[in-house]
């Protein structure tokens, strides 16, 4: 069956009741005008290839979904091959988007040379590339993962394959071991014999960002979202994930708001330095924006509530 395009009534319902929420939390919550509902996809798009029904709020919440604790609440980078500057994104700004993103701390582990570690590789047969298998990787990080890991997150700039008979993958994660791994190599126009434009440091950069707080996402067990136009979309070629808001919808926000417990405005505070340091102006200018609407003390009961 073909995807259905979410009504208004249904993504409000996906994001659950708000009446007994504190009211800033509420007003997060309000899409107002700040989000478009997911229309219909494209050819060749995540939705047409992949059957999803959506994952609502109360859906989630029955999934028992992994939450930090006291222990175990840190997030950790671990660098697999060389990061070269000019030609990979910042560690330190990968570092700084995630801990705004997540509100949690996260840290850097020291870089792992491919060379020198025991993971298997190969040459790709139509690219010619080094490849790494994935599945290696997530069992090492299983057995390095320190104790107070809520995840760990292999970052990469080499190509990665998760089979013998697959030809590549950008990334995989287990969720039951709170691990996973991402290749950054894709995003540069390079990988394709193209050419580097002039702001390729920030495409690489805005793209590095959104793949990892997609798939870290994945690992606080939230699923694809087919409610609106949200970084959790699904996402089958790059120009798909190229238009893909930087940024979660209201139903994804109270999902990892759930399990993280984080002050929403403070969050966005931290989310809006972060894309002006990085020259987000787009992004910087639509966090100003919510939290202008959040903050808005005149504001009597809007219309999009739920209940
Ligand atoms: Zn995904
Ligand atoms: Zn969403």
């Amino acid at each position: 069956m073909n995807f259905k395009p979410p009504t208004q009534q249904e993504a409000l319902q996906a994001i659950g009741k708000l009446n007994s929420l504190p009211r800033k939390l509420q007003r997060a919550l309000d899409p107002g005008n700040d989000f478009m509902l997911m229309g219909q996809p494209k050819d060749g798009d995540w939705l047409v290839e992949y059957k999803e029904a959506g994952q609502t709020l109360a859906e989630f919440k029955n999934s028992n979904p992994i939450k930090p604790n006291g222990v175990r609440n840190k997030i950790y980078l671990q660098p697999l091959g060389r990061f070269t500057e000019g030609q990979s994104p910042s560690l330190d700004m990968l570092k700084a988007y995630v801990e705004a993103f997540f509100a949690l701390e996260a840290n850097i582990l020291p870089a792992i040379a491919i060379g020198k570690s025991t993971l298997s590789h190969r040459r790709n047969p139509y690219t010619g590339n080094r490849q790494i298998s994935t599945r290696d990787i997530l069992i090492l990080l299983k057995r390095t993962r320190l104790p107070d890991a809520f995840c760990t997150l292999a970052i990469t700039m080499e190509d990665l394959y998760p089979h013998p008979y697959w030809n590549f993958v950008f990334g995989q994660a287990s969720l039951r071991d709170r691990v996973g791994v991402f290749s950054f190599a894709r995003y540069d126009p390079k990988f394709y014999g193209e050419d580097r434009t002039k702001d390729y440091q920030k495409l690489l950069l805005q793209r590095s960002c959104k793949v990892l707080v997609h798939e870290t996402g994945h690992i606080f067990t939230v699923a694809h979202c087919i409610f609106f136009k949200c970084v959790m979309n699904g996402s089958n070629h790059l120009q798909e994930s190229d238009a893909r808001p930087q940024f979660l919808c209201p139903v994804c926000l109270r999902k990892l708001q759930h399990c993280i417990g984080f002050d929403v405005v403070e969050r966005y505070r931290n989310l809006f330095h972060f894309y002006q340091q990085a020259g987000f102006d787009a992004e910087a200018k639509w966090v100003s924006k919510r939290l202008k609407w959040i903050l808005d003390k005149q504001h009597g009961r809007c219309v999009f509530l739920v209940g």
